[in-house]
């Protein structure tokens, strides 16, 4: 066990890491961020941060150092820097490692029982003619690795759109389009004695491939398929040794939940956990890396609405105040670039 008091390292520097610092600075840890990015968010509220690229080694082994224990709010950090504080890290290595490679995501989830959509890894343009033979359009193209918030994604929605593709010499890997109903979420945590708790799973809308809005309660369409989607959550979580936050994004259909991509860390769908769970994502996320008992995941509401402030939105803080019903949660980013998370709003219905 971590007594509150020691120090927990967190692998990068976003807003993530920001809300994690936050939680753990409430039950009396300090928090040592590392990230090589100019653009720092989660340094703002942490006792010490370390600026430097993934890849130095000194500056690494320093930072392992001053800390109890470490965890990431990143998964695109690079694996291969991490053995030297591969004792200290949790959420562990293997996870980490899965989670970077939308294939070998997919192969061990199947493994498990679990549903992706139709796939195949693609290296050559006669590997993008033969998914297309077997797969069929409409597809998306999506890198393996590196991919957030719908970057690196194309969409194909004829044959004859692929003759377009450069292929770059990146892997790739090409999904046969799913037609869902909904998209949801499965965040559980994980403890050190095995204990899995749920949060409840939210109705999640994309525009643009980034999240725009989680809603819980979900409809009744999704809630049908919380059960067999939580029972693969919770055997990924079992077969990886995990501690800690794991999300699995689904979608839902008539032929029950498809899994899409997991997270193996705190998750944009489960900031309304904040205000609108009794422990939130990021506090129950502290909790397990340092060995605490769990905290309840039980909604704190009948309903929670969140919805994000992408780019120019964020401007608009002062009418989102004036509602008294809203919480803002502004990340301190300085350039609202389109497309950026800048902040959340979390509205509960009591
Ligand atoms: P991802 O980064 O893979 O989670 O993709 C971002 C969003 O794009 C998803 O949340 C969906 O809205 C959409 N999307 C991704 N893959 C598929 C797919 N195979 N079929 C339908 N929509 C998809």
């Amino acid at each position: 066990m971590i007594p509150p008091g020691e120090t927990i390292g967190i692998l990068g520097g976003g807003q993530l890491g920001r809300m994690l610092a936050m939680a753990a600075a409430r039950l009396g840890y300090r928090c040592h961020v590392y990230s090589p990015e100019v653009e720092f968010i989660a340094a703002d509220v942490c006792a010490a941060h370390t600026r430097a690229d993934w890849h130095d080694a000194a500056a690494l082994a320093e930072f392992a150092a001053d800390c109890a224990v470490v965890t990431y709010e990143f998964e695109n950090v690079p694996v291969a820097a991490l053995g030297g504080l591969r004792d200290k890290l949790l959420p562990n290595l293997n996870a980490l490692e899965i989670a970077q490679d939308r294939v070998s995501e997919k192969r061990f989830v199947e493994g498990l029982g679990g549903k992706p959509a139709p796939w195949l890894a693609i290296d050559t343009p006669e590997d993008l003619t033969q998914a297309l033979n077997r797969i069929g359009s409409p597809g998306i193209l999506k890198t393996r690795r590196d991919g957030y918030d719908g970057k690196g994604q194309w969409r194909i929605m004829a044959d004859h759109d692929a003759d377009g593709v450069v292929l770059t010499g990146q892997a790739l890997v090409y999904e046969g389009f799913i037609h869902f109903t909904a998209e949801f979420s499965v965040i559980l945590c994980r403890g050190q004695d095995g204990t899995v708790v749920f949060w409840d799973s939210a109705e999640n809308v994309h525009e643009g491939g980034i999240l725009a809005r989680s809603t819980v309660p979900a409809s009744a369409e999704v809630a049908a398929q919380v059960p067999a989607a939580r029972e693969l959550a919770a055997k990924v979580a079992e077969a990886l040794g995990y501690v800690g936050v794991l999300t699995l994004e689904f979608f839902a259909t008539a032929d029950g939940p498809v899994f899409n991509e997991m997270a193996p860390r705190v998750h944009n769908s489960g900031h309304w956990t904040i205000e609108g769970a009794l422990t939130s994502q990021f506090e129950n996320h502290v909790r397990a890396i340092c060995g605490l008992p769990l905290g309840d995941p039980s909604l704190a509401a009948k309903g929670v609405e969140m919805w994000n402030l992408i780019g120019d939105e964020a401007r608009d803080w002062a009418p989102i105040l004036s509602d008294p019903r809203n919480h803002l949660h502004l990340y301190g980013k300085a350039a609202a670039r389109p497309g950026r998370k800048m902040g959340h709003v979390t509205r509960l219905t009591l």
